[in-house]
């Protein structure tokens, strides 16, 4: 049950509790605002505002300005035809000016407009055939001045849900507004210049002075803190609740990490072993490891998740690592198999795939021990599944999992440690929002010896050209990943296309050296058309963007994207990722379908410019938006209403400290700022880290 304050109440009323909102229209709100209470409304930020204070007379307003107008109201025109307009002729002591109206309604013109009367008008002053005129102006007697405006809000509106109605809802809205307990630091709040909350809500509705929309506007950026802080604090309060779990302390023997060491045909790079420093002192500590290990695309992650398994290992424990695909699950599998045999480690592979008596042996070895890592899909987390000691769980590649997934996931072992492994280069403000619970390790260098791949952009038209170049090269040797686009939103069409350039290409290239993969394929089919390409008996293989996390080709030097145009930015790097990994010198060619839209434009361009990541991650955020890039439009983890990460980098990074600095002192919220921020905490409905509150 929620204990949420009674203060609060107002805000999380029905909507049907505001002016001109029936139970009809609050549908259509409802939909507009993604939830249906007051506060839904008060969070729904104006797109523009409308400044109606130029107050000219007749002969000074110019053509084209919103001008808010004192006329003297003369002869009326009504309309001959239905189609024609009905005008009423105005003036001042300047001049004269029509007002017009379409599709009249000549009662409700005569009521507004009586023949003599002084009214104030307001909208956009046109020029028609020399003669001055104002199209549907809103309109008030003299004495009513003030009900125009002076700065009107403009709102993002939905068919059936009109400005004017949206305004009325929300002064409604406002002056449910009380002011609340101040959970804000005096002192940071003091410096930027922030109002209290309730002014805030306030002003971003009417923003006094000019500079309302931007995102800085202290109101603004008031509220954005707000929400920012309300999600770094429920991160803080799932790591300090982690961190107060008893964790398990790896010491680690080094026995089995150096025969892998010294069977390993490379030595790790200075990334690699900084990181794996942190994750040692983390699995020596007697608390949970939480640890986030970041790094692009072929940087070696894969090879310090196994040293981190074999330090669990080397204490006897098991170790999982979860791939979010069965492709990649097997290739980590088949690239770790060798090593982890040198050692003397015993590793077997469960997936979906796994039925019967196969899965039942398996199953037993996992309990009884005999299965030291266990590598598979997330069915190694299904509720059969029983570990006889899990000291280990990583999971790679896996950017999509809320706070909440992650802290469930880690506690399905008793004080199991936690490395999560993403090659999605976020920016350093969105890996605060996504994982500020996680302490974050780099990988900011890569492998000795990578080569830049040559990026070209190549319009549609020149595919023969580019084709006959292809030939040159495979016969000289090379293997080519050509990858398909997402068409639309459903697979049957995607895959057509993955088909037709199939057969296509076979005429190019004989049909015996060319594969298909994609994600309607059965896992053996999938493993197979791998298996060819990665032997070489296929030198090209045409894809769906299945292939898009993780695989590793070293052979592989060229890479085709068709419709790149069609490919948002991290996916274009992602699977550029694929190629550079060997000794050879690579190919990215972006096959475009002009004419391109303007951001489709910047996309490709940075593809061309740069090959690092993290560059690639801004751009990125900047051309999208947050909640794109984290892919939590689809699993609804974070979206922001009030705050812009790629503007309000800095909040960011404040709220986080803030938040760490207050659960360090106050970590049950008892304070008198504490108890405001579980007010906070409320208004924001985090629900979920209210329960920590109580349960650590
Ligand atoms: P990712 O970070 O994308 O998961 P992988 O772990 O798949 O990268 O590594 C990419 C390739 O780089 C693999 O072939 C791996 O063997 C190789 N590799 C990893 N570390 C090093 C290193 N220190 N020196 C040379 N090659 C390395
Ligand atoms: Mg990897």
């Amino acid at each position: 049950m929620s204990q949420r304050p009674f203060i609060l109440d107002p805000l999380f009323r029905s909507l049907t509790a505001l002016p001109g909102v029936g139970p009809k229209n609050a549908k259509l709100f409802e939909k507009l605002l993604g939830g249906p209470k007051v506060l839904d409304l008060l969070f729904h930020l104006p797109i523009d505002f409308i400044d109606r204070r130029f107050s000219p007379k007749i002969k000074d307003a110019p053509n084209g300005r919103i001008a808010t107008m004192e006329i003297t109201v003369g002869k009326h025109f009504p309309n001959a035809r239905r189609s024609a307009p009905y005008r009423v002729q105005c003036s001042d002591e300047t001049g004269t000016l029509n007002v017009t109206f379409f599709h009249a309604n000549k009662d409700w013109i005569k009521k507004q407009l009586p023949e003599g009367a002084q009214r104030i008008i307001s909208g956009k002053v046109e020029y028609y055939q020399g003669q001055a005129q104002m199209v549907h102006p809103d309109i008030a007697p003299p004495e009513e001045r003030a009900s125009l405006e002076a700065v009107e809000p403009v709102y993002p509106l939905t068919q059936g849900v009109t400005n004017k109605t949206l305004r009325k809802a929300m002064d409604g809205a406002i002056g449910f507004v009380q002011p609340l307990p101040e959970w804000c630091d005096n002192e940071y709040k003091k410096r930027n210049n922030w109002p209290d909350w309730h002014s805030a809500v306030h002003d971003v509705h009417h923003p006094p002075g000019a500079n309302g929309m931007d995102p800085n506007h202290p109101a603004r950026a008031r509220l954005a803190y707000d929400e920012l802080l309300s999600n770094q604090l429920t991160l803080a309060l799932v790591r300090d609740r982690q961190r107060k779990k008893a964790g398990r302390t790896f010491n680690g023997t080094g026995e089995l990490r150096s025969k892998v060491t010294a069977a390993l045909p490379f030595e790790l790079t200075g990334a690699q072993k900084r990181s794996l420093d942190e994750i040692d002192s983390d699995m020596s500590a007697p608390y949970k490891m939480l640890r986030l290990l970041q790094g692009d695309v072929g940087s070696g992650k894969t090879i310090v998740a196994a040293f981190a398994m074999l330090r669990a290992i080397e204490s006897g424990a098991q170790a999982a690592l979860m791939a979010p695909t069965e492709i990649l699950a097997r290739q980590h599998y088949e690239g770790l198999k060798p090593y982890l045999e040198t050692a003397g480690v015993r590793a077997i592979i469960l997936t979906g795939r796994d039925k019967g008596k196969a899965r039942d042996t398996m199953l037993a070895q996992i309990r009884n021990g005999a299965a030291q890592v266990i590598i598979g899909t997330h069915a190694i987390f299904q509720d059969a599944v029983t570990f006889k000691d899990l000291g280990l769980a990583v999971i790679d590649e896996q950017h999509r999992f809320g706070v909440h997934q992650r802290l469930a996931l880690s506690e399905k072992g008793k004080g199991t440690d936690v490395l999560v492994m993403t090659a999605t280069p976020i920016p350093r403000t969105l890996t605060l929002t996504a994982y500020g619970d996680m302490d974050v390790s780099r990988l900011d260098e890569k492998p000795p010896g990578r080569k830049p791949v040559d990026t070209r952009l190549i319009p549609s038209e020149k595919i023969e050209n580019m084709i006959a170049g292809l030939k040159r090269q495979i016969n000289n040797g090379a293997r080519v990943y050509w990858v398909c686009p997402l068409v639309e939103e459903s697979e049957k069409i995607d895959l057509a296309a993955a088909e037709e350039r199939y057969d296509i290409l076979k005429h190019f290239f004989g049909a015996d050296n060319i594969g298909l993969i994609h994600g309607r394929m059965k896992g053996e089919e999938k493993d197979a058309a791998m298996a060819k390409f990665i032997t070489g008996e296929t030198s090209i293989l045409v894809a769906t963007t299945v292939i898009e996390v993780g695989v590793n080709v070293p052979e592989a030097t060229i890479m085709v994207i068709e419709h790149a145009e069609r490919f948002g930015l991290s996916q274009l790097h992602q699977l550029r990722g694929r190629v550079g990994r060997g000794a050879d010198k690579s190919y990215c060619f972006l096959l475009y379908h002009g004419p391109l839209g303007e951001t489709a434009k910047e996309r490709l361009a940075t593809m061309r410019e740069t090959e690092d990541g993290f560059v690639i991650a801004e751009k990125d955020l900047q051309l999208r938006g947050a909640g794109d890039i984290l892919g939590t439009r689809q699993s609804g983890i974070i979206e922001f209403k009030l705050a812009i990460p790629s503007e309000h980098a800095e909040l960011i990074a404040a709220a986080r400290d803030d938040a760490r600095l207050i659960i360090d002192k106050d970590p049950k919220l008892e304070s008198k700022r504490g108890q405001a921020l579980k007010t906070l905490l409320y208004l924001f409905e985090r629900d979920q880290a209210i329960k920590y509150l109580g349960s650590g």
